[in-house]
This record gives C-alpha cells, sequence and structure tokens, in this order.
C-alpha cells in the first residue's frame, strides 16, 4: 500500500504498546483467533474471561484491518428492520435477532465505560439523512419499527435536520439516538490492552500462512516459521481475508471504502457543522457518512475505487460530496485521506462458518462492524465455550463461493457507476 496515500487522522492512546505475546512452543491453547481487529480481539476478551487460553496471532499491528481505519460511527442494527428480520428467519431467531441487533452499540459503549478505555467517543445519536421522498418514507417505516420496540429513535423534518446536520438538500430524516461516534483506533488498541489483561497472548506481526489438523488439534504456522497448536481456531480476518481457509474469501466482495478529513474547523464553522456531535449517513445508493473528530475535523467516507489509490485525486468525489453538503467549507483545507477494505455479502448480513469441528470463520461485516462485531465477539466466545448455537445470533452456514467470484471488480465498478448516476438524477 502506497502509505504516503493512505494517512488516517486516528490515534492510538498515548501509552499503547506493541503486542508481541506467543504461547510457549510445543505449549497449545482453547482458542487461536486469526485477526487482531474487534471481532478477534472482542471474542479473545470475551473467551479469557471465560477461563479460555486463547493466542491472537496478526499479520500487522493491531488497528491496521478495517477495526482502526473506519469512521467510528457506532451504528446498532443490521442493514435490514425489524420486521424483515422477523419474516425471514422466523419468530424466534429473528426475534433474538432483533434484540441482538439493537444491542450492538451498548456493547462498544458499554466496553467502554465499564473498562475506562482512554477512547474519545460522543453518543448522541445517528442520523439517516433522507435526500428523497421515498427515502423519508423508508426512515418512517424504520422509526415506526424501532419505536414499537422502545427504542430512543424520532424522525427529524427538513428544519430539524437542518439545524442539526448545517448540510443542505435534505427532506428529513431519522435520529437513532442508541449510536454515536469513537475513535475507532484508539478503541482497537484499548480492546487490545484489556485483552491482555485479561490474559490474552497478543502477538502483532505474525501472518498465518497454514492452517491443519492432526490428531485432534489444530496446527498453526505463521510466515516468521511460529508453529503453534490449538484446540480451536477462530478466523477473523474479514475483508483482510485471503487463501488460508479454500473458498472463503470467494464468500466476500471486498469493496474499498475512502474517507477524508478537513483541517481542525473554526468555532464558527463548527458551531453550524453537527453542533450536536451525531453521525450521518446519507440515503443515496452510493452513500457518504460523515461525523466530527475529537480534535474537531469534518471527516466524510464513501465508496472509492478497488484499485490502490495512487495521488489525492482519487478522493476527489469525497471532496464533492462534501462542497455540495457544506459549500461553506470550500476555503477549508483536506489534511488527510486514507482507505480500508469492507467485505460484503450477498445477502448483507454477516456470515458465520464452522466447515469443520473447532474451526469458525466470520465474514461480512457489511461497513457496520464496531458495533456488530464487539457485540458477535462476545457471543462466539459463548459458543467457543459451550458449544451452544444458540449463543450465536446467526446460523452457522456453509461457505459458499460466489459465482463468477473472479469477475467482481468488473460487476462492483459497473454497478457503482450506475448508482452513481441515478444518485445524480435525484439531486
Ligand atoms: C473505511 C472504512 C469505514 C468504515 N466505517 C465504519 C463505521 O463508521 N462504522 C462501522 O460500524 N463500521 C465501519 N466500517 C466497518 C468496520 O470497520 C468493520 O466491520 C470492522 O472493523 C471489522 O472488524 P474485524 O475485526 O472483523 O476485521 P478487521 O479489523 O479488518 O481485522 C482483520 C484482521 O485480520 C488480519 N489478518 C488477515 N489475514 C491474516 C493472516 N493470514 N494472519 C494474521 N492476521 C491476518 C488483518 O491484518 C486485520 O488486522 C468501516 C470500514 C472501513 C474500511
Amino acid at each position: 500500500m502506497p502509505t504516503s496515500f493512505s494517512d488516517p487522522i486516528w490515534q492510538k492512546p498515548q501509552a499503547a504498546s506493541a503486542f508481541q505475546s506467543l504461547v510457549a512452543a510445543g505449549e497449545r491453547v482453547d482458542v487461536l483467533i486469526v485477526g487482531g481487529g474487534i471481532l478477534g480481539l472482542s471474542t479473545a476478551l470475551h473467551a479469557a474471561r471465560l477461563g479460555m487460553s486463547v493466542q491472537v496471532l496478526d499479520a500487522g499491528e493491531i488497528g491496521q484491518g478495517a477495526s482502526g481505519l473506519n469512521g467510528g460511527q457506532v451504528i446498532p442494527g443490521l442493514k435490514y428492520d425489524p420486521e424483515w428480520l422477523l419474516h425471514h428467519f422466523g419468530p424466534e431467531r429473528g426475534e433474538a435477532l432483533v434484540n441482538f441487533a439493537a444491542s450492538t452499540a451498548n456493547a462498544v459503549f458499554e466496553l467502554i465505560e465499564d473498562e475506562k478505555l482512554a477512547v474519545s467517543f460522543v453518543r448522541n445519536g445517528w442520523i439517516q439523512a433522507a435526500h428523497t421522498e421515498t427515502a423519508l418514507k423508508a426512515a418512517a417505516n424504520r422509526d415506526r419499527q424501532w419505536r414499537a420496540r422502545g427504542a430512543d429513535v424520532r424522525l427529524l423534518n427538513e428544519t430539524e435536520i437542518a439545524a442539526m446536520t448545517g448540510a443542505q438538500g435534505y427532506l428529513g430524516g431519522w435520529l437513532d439516538r442508541r449510536a454515536g461516534v469513537i475513535d475507532p483506533l484508539a478503541y482497537t488498541s484499548e480492546l487490545a490492552r484489556v485483552a491482555a489483561v485479561a490474559g490474552v497472548k497478543i502477538a502483532e506481526r505474525q501472518k498465518v500462512v497454514q492452517l491443519g489438523r492432526n490428531a485432534g488439534l489444530w496446527r498453526i504456522s505463521t510466515e516468521s516459521g511460529a508453529e503453534l497448536q490449538a484446540k480451536a481456531v477462530l478466523l477473523a480476518t474479514n475483508a483482510y481475508t485471503g487463501g488460508l481457509l479454500p473458498g472463503l474469501a470467494e464468500t466476500i466482495v471486498p469493496l474499498h471504502s475512502f474517507q477524508i478529513a478537513t483541517a481542525p474547523l473554526s468555532s464558527n464553522l463548527a458551531a453550524t457543522i453537527l453542533p450536536e456531535g451525531q453521525a450521518v449517513s446519507d440515503s443515496r445508493r452510493i452513500l457518504v457518512y460523515y461525523r466530527k473528530s475529537a480534535d474537531g475535523r469534518l471527516v466524510l467516507g464513501g465508496r472509492g475505487r478497488m484499485a490502490l489509490p495512487t495521488s489525492p485525486a482519487d478522493w476527489a468525489h469525497l471532496e464533492r460530496a462534501l462542497l455540495r453538503l457544506y459549500p461553506a467549507l470550500s476555503d477549508v483545507a483536506i489534511e488527510k485521506r486514507w482507505f480500508g477494505r469492507v467485505a460484503m455479502t450477498p445477502d448483507h448480513l454477516p456470515h458465520i462458518h464452522e466447515p469443520e469441528q473447532g474451526l469458525l470463520a466470520v465474514v461480512g461485516c457489511q461497513g457496520r462492524g464496531v458495533g456488530l462485531m464487539t457485540a458477535l465477539g462476545e457471543r462466539l466466545a459463548g459458543y467457543l465455550g459451550t458449544g451452544d448455537a444458540r449463543q450465536l445470533p446467526f446460523p452457522v452456514s456453509p461457505i459458499r463461493p460466489i459465482p463468477f467470484h473472479a469477475f467482481r471488480q468488473v460487476g462492483v465498478a459497473a454497478t457503482i457507476a450506475w448508482y452513481r448516476m441515478l444518485d445524480a438524477f435525484e439531486r
């Protein structure tokens, strides 16, 4: 990756240390987790608390994957509304899934509070901003369903959304007060710190290159020559999944999400742009999402090209979106540009696979993994400890590679171009 063209604003806490803790050769752990992002670390933390011995290995530094690069929007729920989930999964699993989806933001903010994590955050809600009548109707439908369940949500009219966002062009929207914003790199680093305190061994720069089973034990080899043994393995590599488990990478479509951050806003601008600190996603097909950072910048993200960026021009579409929303920012410099990978599944739901006993893999965050992966980690730890599948919010499914996966980039690029055109007509 050309590092000069990926320069995130997020910060590890000053006291953050490197992790280089490996179990002794010949010793075996209960659970070995490949991937030290939010999912791997949350699972590790909760598994250690349940009394399991746990080793986490990450190919890079903690927070190098999507967990340390994302927009830091902590949004509960899935892409689907409660009624769809009940219809699709049936009353029992559907109800459990709706309750799980409702809890995911809580899982993050409770961890921050209970563990006193050094993570800057604002919990003042997330706005889904509607730019068409159709999007407004969808917002009203979502509002009805969550309000019936007692969620702290409400619809916003045109005047309210203009005051809360300071942005141009919205007809109204939906405010979900359960949500908030965090510094995602600080959060991931702090998750690693508390997991280590709970007894988890974490080793950075240990890329797992081989996985095999022998005499009931998993044997794991890393690029640097470490050989480990474990009773169970969790692949928590998500959008950064490689070829460790045949077929797994072909079950997801990895997309790039690009972000920009302005220079810190003047107090005049800061008073009119998101004055209460909410996060926003808009209702376009190729949506943009934005928030303010703790140091007063406006951070905005959206889809980016699949090829690696080669110059700041690759973020130009986001700068145009920013000025469409906030013309007053025309003189404010864009100081930071970065990107990361998001894993999409065809059904827009996370997938849990268990191709062999004691081998779990989870993929598919759909760009909403901060809360989701935190909460899912706790459930996975419960499942690893008890073997009780009722702990899992999603059913375990077989690994089903997407047909014609090799051509995904062509398909994605064509779809994005088509959606951008439709969005442009609705402006
Ligand atoms: C730009 C961007 C913006 C986003 N914005 C938001 C947002 O605002 N809100 C939200 O909820 N979600 C957001 N998301 C999604 C969210 O970041 C992810 O869903 C979540 O971080 C996934 O966590 P994870 O632990 O599953 O994966 P990751 O954090 O990606 O961790 C996977 C890890 O696996 C490691 N790995 C891969 N292969 C190996 C190997 N062979 N050996 C060892 N380690 C390996 C990688 O190094 C990586 O650290 C965004 C994502 C991106 C990229």
